[in-house]
């Protein structure tokens, strides 16, 4: 795991066209909605809540709570976006469900028996549950994957 203090404060609101960003964002465990349809009022709320809007409508005039991603690929849009915030991964990575942004409770190996792959059950040791979609996570080679790929990226906006 990626081991750095401080859980990430910023929360967004991609649009359609940014599902995969959508998900990554949820990986470092910043607070993500994500919007399937094209909804001018759901912009709103969500910048009324704090929210930041993320899009790739370049119509949309920049402001503060509203960034124009002009990338196509998900490293490149990471990378626009870490020159204006600290995506590092940090103690909250992996703490929020990918699919649906819910926050994830810690699960006892007894409580995820028969629900995982009988070799992942046997070999980790501590494991998370969404409970709102019910999807269990656990702590992978991919996770530590995941952290380097972010780091690696993120490294090329640092001077
Ligand atoms: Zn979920």
């Amino acid at each position: 795991m990626c081991a750095m203090p401080s859980g990430p404060q910023v929360r967004f609101l991609c649009d359609q066209n940014l599902g995969r960003l959508a998900k990554w964002l949820r990986i470092l465990g910043f607070d993500t909605e994500y919007m399937r349809r094209d909804s001018d009022e759901r912009m709103r709320r969500a910048m009324a809540s704090g929210r930041i809007v993320l899009t790739r409508r370049s119509s949309t005039p920049p402001s503060t709570s509203v960034h124009v991603i002009v990338h196509d690929r998900v490293q490149d849009q990471l990378r626009q976006l870490g020159m204006i915030y600290d995506l590092s991964p940090g103690a909250s990575a992996f703490s929020r469900c990918t699919r649906c942004n819910a926050p994830l409770e810690e699960a006892q190996p007894d409580a995820v028996k028969g629900l995982v792959p009988d070799y992942v059950h046997a070999t980790q040791a501590s494991f998370a549950r969404c409970f709102s979609c019910g999807r269990i996570y656990w702590k992978g080679t991919h996770t530590m994957r995941i952290c380097d790929r972010v780091k690696s990226v993120l490294e090329t906006i640092r001077p």
